[in-house]
């Protein structure tokens, strides 16, 4: 057991923010190397259905928060629907919308007044 922790670690953030809007979603991530994409979600269907999302390590942080969001709305709207098109946008929207909401709290949560200080607070909103 440890008791080192991030507090704003914005991949937390955005799953946590994907599980109030969209809880049914299941899904498996990470980190590739070697991927050639910037992130790429992948629907298997055997032996069992599942849904890998994997996210190049070659990416800027704050492309790396941007494209999870992405592929999260790939997740959403699963396998059969038009890949980014109006129903995928309104999913990405809202899981952006979610995510900026939940920063905010963050901040406010570790903001002024907080026994941890108001200044050290990094936070990547996304707009
Ligand atoms: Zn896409």
């Amino acid at each position: 057991m440890s008791n080192l922790k991030f507090i704003n670690n914005p991949f937390d953030t955005l799953i946590e923010a994907v599980g109030v809007l969209y809880p049914e979603v299941n899904a498996l991530i990470q980190f590739n190397p070697e991927l050639e994409e910037e992130g790429c979600t992948s629907f298997y269907e055997y032996p069992s259905s599942q849904v890998l999302i994997e996210l190049s390590t070659k990416l800027p942080f704050e492309v790396m928060v941007e494209t999870l969001i992405h592929e999260l709305a790939h997740a959403v709207i699963g396998p059969d629907k038009e890949d980014h098109g109006e129903e995928w946008e309104l999913v990405l929207e809202n899981i952006r919308c979610k995510y900026n909401e939940l920063l905010e709290l963050t901040a406010q949560k570790f903001g002024e007044g907080n026994s941890i200080g108001s200044d050290v607070l990094y936070l990547y909103f996304l707009y």
